[in-house]
């Protein structure tokens, strides 16, 4: 049952005085249920109960930490369709996409507690004593990654499940030891609610301390600004747009302790399709296209919102089918009112640039929420100079780039922001001969996809997602799959430590039998 208020460790509160509504965009009214934002109070008890947890996290065996996460996706599946019926109504997706991001949310909370259960994770690295060196003995040190502290997690509107009160920035945090305080996304606060109940029944069933988890309301910025200058806070992870992101990391550089943030933000994920793919296997690709742009009404982050080729009258046939093909798709529902007025209006910022043609646009009457998809073109040089054209306009709208060779299309490129991912189109043999084009791609984007669409994101411990800025602010971190979990961890050196007083992981006799590098060799042998 949906309260309406806080979680503040494991204790529901409504202190607050300021309160808001979800939204349904189908029916284009409020949902009934009153969320109650949390106050400045509450923010520091949550916060405060967190350092306090901490003190226990961070020595937590993998197990138990194993057993949590894994509770937890039990505890989200038995949410069933109370869950699946307030994501539809604060969302407008169909109940298949909820089942799915639920089914990807579980999963990722199950890997991890794989990932805790066998242990290697933590990179235990031994170096023991040599007290004859010369001319100096040497000492023993043994390496291991521990975690930072609480940490702050901001989720996106797009993905109410597996990015964010549950998803994959939570599930590494604590698994690596943190606890998680979730700034909730004021759009799917009732399905936020009811995954932050199942965390902290988790929490209790698991014996985790008060403190492990809590949920806040907030419509707004203050509660996140509160909770991001927070000194006990220890980092921020985000995802959501470059305003938001970039905004909580220059407050974050801005403390006293500057804290990191891992913010995944925008991208418009560039896709070049070379001149003999586009001979062979245009038609297919215009119907492929068509389809990756509209999905989900466009609300990836790693939707196609830039398509790069070379002038000619094969690109021109492509422009014509990808239009046909995109009218045809019926339109559909956006997540809430603030993210199509931004749509419309970032939209109708990149037609007003000069010497931009719209190719397609879904001209007929729509319902009230539901997005009209575009498609545009420019040319090459007009592209290069014109920064506005590179911006994320985010929903269902891509732009097809006319360059005039592959040196003014690998120029394009290297003028690209950072980006999540890039992909080509190309024929096995004409590859080989754009290698610069493909150097450039590689230099700009975090994922590189061939013959393929770039929406859909695999968790799997191979996946990157994540980029150069502003796709992401770190692009030595994965924000995907297993590896995750790095984000929150430091590298921590003991010296000359008693064995007994080691963690388990860096004992000579290896309790945890994981794998660890000793005198610069990989072995789950005893020291
Ligand atoms: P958003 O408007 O940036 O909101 C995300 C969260 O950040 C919300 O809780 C929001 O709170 C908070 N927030 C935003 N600006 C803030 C500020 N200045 N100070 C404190 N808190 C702030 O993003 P969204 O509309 O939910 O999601 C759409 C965007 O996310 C798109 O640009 C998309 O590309 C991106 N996205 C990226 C990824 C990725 O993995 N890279 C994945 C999904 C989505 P309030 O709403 O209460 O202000």
């Amino acid at each position: 049952m949906i309260t309406g208020k806080n979680y503040i460790g494991n204790q529901l509160s409504a202190k607050g005085s300021k309160t808001y509504k979800t939204f349904n965009p189908q029916l284009n009214i409020n949902n009934e249920n009153v969320f109650i934002e949390a106050d400045s109070q509450e923010i520091n008890e949550a916060v405060s109960l967190a350092s306090n947890a901490f003190k226990e996290c961070r020595t937590l065996s993998g197990k138990r930490k194993a057993e949590f996460l894994s509770a937890i996706a039990d505890e989200i599946l038995a949410l069933d369709d109370e869950l699946i019926k307030i994501y539809c109504s604060e969302t407008g997706l169909p109940e298949g996409r909820a089942k799915g991001e639920r089914g990807r949310t579980v999963g990722q909370l199950r890997a991890f507690a794989e990932l805790l259960e066998e242990g290697s994770w933590v990179e235990a690295t031994i170096d023991t004593a040599q007290p004859d060196r010369q001319p100096m003995p040497k000492s023993d040190i043994r390496k291991m990654l521990v975690p930072l502290g609480p940490v702050v997690v901001f989720g996106a509107s797009n993905f109410p499940l597996a990015y964010s009160t549950a998803g994959g920035d939570t599930a590494a945090a604590l698994a690596a030891g943190c606890p998680v305080i979730v700034k909730s996304h004021p759009m799917h606060a009732g399905t936020g609610e009811l995954i932050a109940s199942a965390i902290i029944n988790a929490a209790n069933k698991t014996g985790m301390p008060n403190g492990v988890f809590s949920n806040l309301n907030s419509s707004g910025i203050e509660v996140g600004t509160q909770l991001v200058s927070h000194p006990k806070v220890k980092a921020v992870g985000f995802t959501g747009s470059i305003r938001g992101g970039r905004a909580l990391y220059d407050l974050a550089a801005k403390r006293e302790e500057p804290i990191p943030v891992f913010a995944e933000m925008g991208s418009i994920n560039p896709v070049v399709i070379l001149p003999s793919a586009l001979k062979n296997k245009g038609e297919a690709l215009a119907k492929t296209y068509a389809g990756s742009i509209t999905l989900g009404t466009g609300q990836f982050c790693t939707n196609p919102g830039l398509l790069l080729g070379i002038k000619g009258e094969e690109l021109s046939h492509f422009i014509q089918n990808l239009s046909n093909e995109i009218v045809k798709v019926e339109p559909s529902c956006m997540l809430h009112p603030n993210i199509i007025g931004a749509y419309e209006s970032n939209k109708q910022k990149a037609l007003k640039q000069p010497e931009l043609t719209v190719v397609a646009d879904y001209n007929s009457d729509v319902k009230a929420n539901y997005a009209r998809q575009t498609v545009t073109t420019v040319e090459g040089a007009t592209f290069i100079k014109n920064t506005t054209l590179h911006q994320e306009v985010f929903g269902p709208y891509s732009m097809v780039v006319q360059c005039e060779n592959a040196e003014q299309l690998e120029q394009v490129i290297s003028k690209l922001e950072g980006q999540l991912t890039g992909t080509l189109i190309a024929d096995d043999d004409e590859a080989k001969q754009y290698y610069k084009v493909i150097d450039a791609l590689q230099n700009r984007v975090g994922r590189i996809i061939y013959n393929g669409v770039p929406t859909g994101v695999e968790v799997c411990p191979s996946m990157v997602h994540g980029g150069p800025y502003p796709a992401s602010t770190d692009s030595r971190f994965t924000a995907v799959g297993i590896h995750s979990i790095k984000r929150w961890v430091r590298p921590f050196s003991y010296q000359d430590w008693p064995n007994n007083l080691l963690p388990d992981e860096l004992k000579n006799e290896n309790p945890l039998k994981i794998s660890r590098l000793v005198n610069n060799k990989q072995t789950k042998d005893v020291v």
